[in-house]
């Protein structure tokens, strides 16, 4: 199967930056965005990151606020810290050359069992598998797996890294389950392994895999939106990102109900009210310009709640 897929993959791949050259550094940024974003929405903010901050060693010594600045609206904001830890250390302890040892790779922040395979076999070509939520889905309908479990996947996943050209056979089920085996109406009629699919010949596709609901946790958040006269907002910084006031319980103050609005941060899913007027207390928080600052979707989504529901001019980052 590894012949046909890998064909496939070089013909139909999509033309993805990092895929010119596969510098290390490169593959790197773009797996660690991709954690969790697709392709698409992670592009843009690819492309503004590498041009911002070109190598590692510019990685390494850039601000924080630079770095979540670039970072923002991408979520996950750990990534980001970890990426630049890791880039220190590439740059302190490896002249700035990223490893290409596995278990190097494994002592480096924010990098895991996948991270690891996904540098070791896609920028540095070597036989190291990788599974993702795309192999995942890509090698239980292959093999018409309903009860896969993680060791069976790396399994198989290491079995086909052995077989073909690590860095393209890797890539090949990551477009695959990207592109065509999708997770609702996969088109199998233009599948490279469809001959030996066992979801297609069952017609299973659409049960496989067997998806496990996550219990989601509903929480409510108050969050105060206040602003002074030259149109700073009051503003606290956590874990580098800078956010509105947010409270258990209302706070003295003279706060009014300006309007509400939803998020969901993987499976919790926040109910969010949101205040506007004066506050009592202000310790602890600062008067900032929201425009240049770092902040999370959530804060954005905040801010534009208020600016729609008071009418007020809005604010572009
Ligand atoms: Fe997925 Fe269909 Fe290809 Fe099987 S034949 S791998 S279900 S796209």
């Amino acid at each position: 199967m590894h012949e046909g897929l890998v064909r496939w993959f070089i013909e139909n791949q999509r033309a993805l930056p990092w895929r010119i050259a596969y510098d290390p550094y490169h593959v790197w940024v773009c797996e660690v965005m991709l954690q969790q974003t697709q392709v698409e929405t992670a592009l843009p903010y690819y492309e503004r990151f590498l041009a911002a901050l070109p190598t590692i060693e510019a990685l390494a010594e850039a601000d924080e606020h630079q770095v979540l600045t670039l970072w923002a609206g991408l979520g996950y904001y750990s990534r980001a810290r970890n990426l630049q830890a890791a880039a220190k250390t590439v740059v302190r302890e490896y002249g700035g050359v990223v490893p290409d040892d596995y278990e190097t790779l494994r002592t480096l922040p924010g990098i895991g069992q996948y991270m690891a395979g996904a540098i070791m076999s896609i920028a540095f070509n070597k036989p190291y598998p990788i599974v993702d939520g795309n192999v995942r889905r890509v090698l239980s309908r292959i093999n018409g797996w309903t009860g896969e479990n993680a060791k069976q996947l790396w399994e198989a996943a290491e079995m086909l890294v052995h077989q073909a050209e690590p860095r393209a056979v890797n890539q090949a089920l990551m477009e695959l389950g990207a592109t065509v085996c999708a997770f609702k109406a996969p088109r199998c009629l233009v599948c490279p392994v469809r001959d030996i699919c066992v979801a297609f010949k069952t017609g299973t596709q659409d049960r496989i895999p067997v998806v496990k609901k996550r219990p989601e946790t509903i929480r409510v958040l108050l969050f105060a939106v206040v602003q002074q006269k030259g149109g700073l907002y009051l503003m606290r910084k956590e874990k580098g990102l800078w956010e509105f006031p947010m409270f258990g319980e209302l706070p003295e103050g003279s706060l009014v109900k300006a309007g509400s609005c939803r998020h969901t941060i993987t499976h919790h899913r926040l109910e969010v009210n949101v205040y506007t007027g004066r506050l009592e207390n202000t310790d602890g928080f600062e008067w900032m310009d929201f425009s240049e600052l770092p902040v999370s979707s959530l804060t954005k989504k905040i801010l534009g709640t208020i600016t729609e529901n008071l009418k007020l001019p809005k604010v572009t980052k």
